[in-house]
């Protein structure tokens, strides 16, 4: 990883996010993730195969055609690059992009069901709409790569989608607004699960986004 101080900087981003991801409790037990920051419309950021004790000089600087360009990938990690570069082809304003096992979310995932919106910080923090599943296919594969792109395409102000069969992948302008909607998604998706035993979760009133909005406006001004 080169010392231009932007990329010294998303780099320490990325990491700051990927320690937030663990200290708020939304990994899977095997602590499995992979994270990347944009760093222009040609390259990006990756983690190397782990994400656990993660440090800036780890990641590797990839290309959106999947040329490792410095540092070094765990073989498995050459699988996900493709998993990142569809998502910033078909979003350019993207700058980060979080993908993780958490426990809830990947029920929904497994389930094939997607999240509906049914909490506040999911309405505030980037996801004001339903979280929609893309259907399986082997990581990394044309396949799985293929209904990614196809479900961005078909819901263009989604910030999230759930993988069947395999877990959560979420983007935003940068690593902490991506890593605050991963939690968001997870702290949704096990109230959903757990309101199910008592009678359902129950959607927003009409105009819920308008009044957020609002509310934001208001205090910001
Ligand atoms: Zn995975």
């Amino acid at each position: 990883m080169t010392d231009a101080p932007e990329v010294k900087n998303r780099a320490h981003q990325l990491v700051e996010a990927a320690r937030q991801l663990f200290a708020a409790g939304v990994m899977s037990h095997s602590g499995h993730a992979n994270l990347s920051v944009r760093l222009d419309a040609d390259r990006f950021l990756l983690t190397p195969g782990f994400v656990r004790d993660l440090e800036p000089h780890h990641l590797a600087t990839v290309s959106l055609d999947g040329q490792v360009l410095e540092g070094e990938l765990r073989s498995v990690s050459a699988e996900i690059i493709t998993m990142h570069s569809v998502v910033y082809r078909a979003r350019p304003h993207v700058g980060a992009i979080i993908h993780t096992h958490s426990p809830a979310a990947t029920a929904f995932a497994v389930a094939h069901r997607p999240l509906p919106c049914r909490t506040e910080p999911m309405l505030r923090f980037g996801q004001p709409e339903d979280v929609p599943v893309v259907p399986w296919g082997p990581r990394g594969s044309d396949v799985s790569v293929r209904g990614i792109a196809d479900v961005l395409e078909g819901r263009p102000t989604t910030s999230a989608a759930l993988l069947a069969n395999h877990g959560l992948l979420v983007f935003g302008p940068d690593a902490a607004a991506a890593a605050h909607l991963v939690v968001a998604i997870e702290e949704s998706a096990e109230a959903e699960i757990a309101a199910a035993a008592i009678g359902g979760a129950v959607d927003f009133p009409e105009g819920a986004l308008e009044a957020v909005r609002a509310s934001i406006a208001r205090v910001s001004s």
